[in-house]
């Protein structure tokens, strides 16, 4: 039977591929996004399917639906983007997961949240299972996305407890791809528009801070597997590929596979910026039977011939 799936932030860098993957899956997909990172353009191809609907809208405020599954990914990723409007990014994730839930409750439609390795916040424990309760500050730059997304997994959890709606919650590390905005702030973005430009690259503090790189596909995949994983399997699950590199080896690849005669350049370290993070992934391999299949050079090929259609 064709599900009726909502995708929040469906405009997005990730939305849009889920959304995309979901109508080629025979879906009945609606897309709600208020525009403020996404756009139009990344889900373009989508707007003549006769089973796609587009609604502009902010999940802060509350909205009448009736789906069978929903996806929650409303959210600036980006640490310029939620920084710019830091209330309205701890709002959106907050009042977001509450109006969300309220629909999954009264359709009793199956939820799942997008969060974050963030929740980790700089971490103290190496690589991160999901017991690890985290070191995030309450008070810096970066704790409008971590505490909202902590308070909405906390949300979650309290809907599930108390009302039984079911839910699944995914903590989602860094991802890249194409459709990815290339004004985003982020590394991968920013590098490799900087790369194809031939200029500076811009390394913040002296780029020995690691991430882990997983490709938007392999993510794709496994807030898929989970949503359809059994009910009694909630999450937290840790989503990410453990290939951990510093910024300075990431400069270094980009900068081969462009063949840029771009030069680093070093720039201050935001504040609060974690100094590593690598996803234990056992968890997502035990009840999901998932792992990344996309080694970041491969991947890094992928989102480099996107960014140079757009320069085009
Ligand atoms: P993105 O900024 O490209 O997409 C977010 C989407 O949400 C955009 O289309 C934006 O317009 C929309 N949006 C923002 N606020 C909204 C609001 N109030 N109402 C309705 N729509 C709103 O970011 P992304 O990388 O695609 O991230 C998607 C989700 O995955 C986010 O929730 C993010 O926190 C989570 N996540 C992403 C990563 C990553 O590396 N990409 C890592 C961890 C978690
Ligand atoms: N970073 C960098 N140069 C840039 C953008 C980011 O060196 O032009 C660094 C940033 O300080 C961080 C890492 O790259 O240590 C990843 O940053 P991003 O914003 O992509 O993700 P997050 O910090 O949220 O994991």
């Amino acid at each position: 039977m064709r599900k009726r799936i909502l995708v929040t932030g469906g405009a997005g860098f990730v939305g849009s591929h889920l959304c995309r993957r979901l109508l080629n899956e025979g879906n009945d997909v609606i897309c709600l996004d208020n525009f403020f990172t996404g756009s139009k353009e990344n889900i373009i191809d989508l707007l003549p399917h006769p089973y796609f609907e587009l609604i502009r809208h902010d999940v802060q405020e509350p909205i009448l639906l009736e789906v069978d599954e929903i996806y929650n990914l409303a959210c600036p990723a980006s640490p310029p983007h939620y920084q710019f409007d830091p209330v309205a990014t701890t709002r959106t994730s907050v009042l977001g997961a509450i109006n969300m839930l309220d629909i999954a409750r009264k359709c009793k439609a199956k939820i799942l949240q997008a969060s974050t390795s963030e929740v980790y916040g700089d971490p103290e424990v190496h690589p991160q299972p999901e017991s690890y309760r985290g070191s995030v500050s309450t008070t810096g730059i970066r704790a409008c996305y971590d505490e909202g997304k902590r308070c909405a997994e906390t949300l979650f959890f309290d809907y599930y407890r108390q009302h039984g709606v079911k839910i699944k919650v995914i903590r989602i590390f860094n991802t890249y791809g194409p459709y990815m905005n290339p004004d985003d702030g982020r590394v991968v973005s920013n590098f490799i528009m900087q790369a194809l430009r031939n200029q500076d690259i811009t390394i913040y503090g002296a780029g020995t801070q690691t991430r882990s790189f997983q490709y938007v596909d392999d993510l794709v995949e496994g807030m898929i597997r989970l949503m359809n994983s059994d009910d009694s399997f909630t999450g937290p699950v840790n989503i990410g590929n453990p290939g951990e590199f510093t910024m300075l080896e990431l400069a270094q690849k980009i900068i081969t596979l462009t063949g840029s005669s771009s030069k680093l350049t070093y720039k201050p370290l935001p504040q609060d910026d974690p100094l590593q993070r690598q996803p234990d992934i056992s968890l997502a391999k035990k009840e999901l039977d998932w792992e990344p299949t996309i080694a970041l050079e491969e991947g890094l090929k992928k989102t480099i011939a996107y960014f140079k259609s757009l320069t085009r």
